[in-house]
């Protein structure tokens, strides 16, 4: 698919479908805040947020567990001001990971090759445990095998947008999912 028209560029976000609202995004983030907080229990974990389109959901996650933990993050691109990935993953970080228990926050799992990318490289640095938690997952064929442990919502193979998921940089302030397409 090409790039953003001029006309997508000025859309009204308002009146693009919702397709999941502030509230049931509100009480599944506090689902997982439980799940997570009884699974790592006793343990030290380690929240490494995928910028930038994690930064709401990582923020809001961390404030429903009720056990410490440590937050950083690292940049990954694949779709620039694209709304199909490129098929190509830039990644960057300063981490030290060594013996951490880690779980991965991300936004969104398409074709999955971002996350599988992003594994191989943490993997590297032989933590204690990796693990991911993702907000959305779409349904789409041939996905990469990835182990996503915490799913927010399974979605369509829909192009959204909203709760820190951008287009070309813009809607990431939404507080719902919104579908651009
Ligand atoms: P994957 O490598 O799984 O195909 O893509 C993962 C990344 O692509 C996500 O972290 C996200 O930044 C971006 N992405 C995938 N699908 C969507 C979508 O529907 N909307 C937005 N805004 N970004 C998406």
């Amino acid at each position: 698919m090409s790039a953003a028209s001029s006309k997508e560029e000025t859309v009204d976000i308002n009146s693009k479908e919702v397709l999941i609202s502030s509230d049931e995004i509100k009480k599944r983030v506090e689902e997982l805040g439980r799940q997570i907080s009884a699974d790592y229990q006793g343990r030290e974990l380690h929240l490494v947020g995928v910028l930038n389109g994690a930064f709401i959901f990582l923020a809001d996650l961390a404030r429903q567990l009720s056990i410490p933990c440590q937050i950083c993050f690292l940049q990954a691109s694949s779709y620039k001001d694209k709304k199909v990935s490129s098929g190509e993953v830039t990644l960057m970080h300063n981490l030290d990971l060594s013996r951490k228990e880690v779980l991965v926050v991300e936004d969104i799992v398409d074709t999955g090759l971002t996350l599988k990318y992003i594994l191989e490289d943490l993997q590297q640095q032989n933590p204690e445990s990796l693990e991911i938690c993702a907000l959305l997952s779409k349904n789409i064929p041939d996905k990469a095998p990835v182990p996503v442990k915490y799913v927010g919502f399974e979605i369509e193979d829909r192009f959204v947008v909203g709760y820190g998921l951008d287009f070309a940089e813009k809607y990431r302030e939404v507080p719902h999912i919104a579908c651009l397409d």
